[in-house]
């Protein structure tokens, strides 16, 4: 498996293969799960090679503590990658090395979706994304990439940019992996205790009784209940429970047959922070 640091040895290592690659890129911030490795098994599939980012991006935390407890294991992640796919190309630049100087976001206008939820409570983290993304991309060129809606509003924000920026990357969303009881597979469930990944199937309830109850129930009526619920449940400090429409994502009480919607869970468990989300049409 190929591992590189530096933007030029990937590229002309690229540049070597003949002939010319259809290039697949799956970024992710390490600590790697499941759910980054069905994003790069559809690459893979989709694409002649995959190349698989592994970089915590400091612009896009709104928080120090949380960048510094962000969990990095990059041995274990080579090797998980290597035991899965030893043709996957791994792209793990320093900061400097790919902001190429001094570490700081752009800023950027996603018509209004980067001020919805995530946006909300984490201000200037879709300016992070939006520059580290439109960083890569413009280094790797990818003809895909792939993202999760597991980070459902980030995978609206990159079809925004890729269409703003009028970049050629073909942005692929990808289904939410989960545990076996519904936990939605994520780096930060590492800094979870064995009991508080258990409760945390919770969140999963919480989402799929919203959708049981989507078009019984009106979604102010199915909001106050989920909100009522976590409050009654002590070890969860809800942030948000949000049911929007998917392209806009606005908060709705009123229900359009002919628009798609979601319901968003943002909430911490022993000081760690989960984000959820289930399609509920
Ligand atoms: P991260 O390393 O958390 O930045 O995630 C890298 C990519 O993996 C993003 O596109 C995420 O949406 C995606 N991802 C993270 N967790 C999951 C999951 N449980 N299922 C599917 N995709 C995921």
């Amino acid at each position: 498996m190929h591992v590189f640091t530096k933007t030029t040895y990937l590229l002309n290592h690229i540049e070597g293969l003949k002939p010319f690659p259809k290039i697949g890129f799956v970024p992710t911030m390490g600590a790697l799960h499941k759910g980054h490795l069905s994003l790069t098994e559809t690459s893979l599939i989709d694409n002649d090679i995959t190349i698989v980012s592994i970089f915590v991006n400091p612009t896009q935390f709104n928080n120090v503590e949380d960048l510094e407890k962000y969990p990095r294991d990059l041995q274990k992640d080579l090797e998980l990658l290597e035991n899965f796919n030893n043709k996957i190309i791994v792209f793990c630049p320093s900061p400097k090395e790919l902001y190429q100087g001094t570490v700081a976001s752009q800023q950027f206008n996603f018509e209004g979706i980067e001020n919805e939820m995530e946006g909300a409570f984490r201000p200037g983290h879709f300016d992070g994304v939006g520059t580290v993304l439109s960083l890569f991309f413009n280094a790797i060129t990818p003809n895909n990439a792939y993202f999760g809606e597991k980070d459902f509003q980030q995978l609206q924000i990159i079809k925004k940019l890729v269409e703003i920026k009028k970049m050629k990357t073909n942005i692929v969303g990808c289904p939410i992996f989960r545990e076996a009881n519904g936990l939605a597979f994520s780096s930060r469930n590492a800094r979870l205790s064995i009991e508080a990944k258990k409760a945390s199937s919770f969140i999963y309830h919480i989402l799929k009784n919203a959708k049981d109850n989507f078009g019984i129930k009106n979604a102010s009526e199915i909001t106050e209940e989920s909100i009522e619920a976590f409050k009654k449940n002590p070890l969860f400090e809800l942030e948000y429970f949000i049911i929007a429409e998917t392209k806009t994502l606005k908060t709705v009480n009123e229900i359009q047959p002919s628009k798609k919607y979601r319901a968003f869970i943002a909430a911490f468990i022993e000081e760690v922070r989960l984000i959820d989300n289930i399609a509920l049409n």
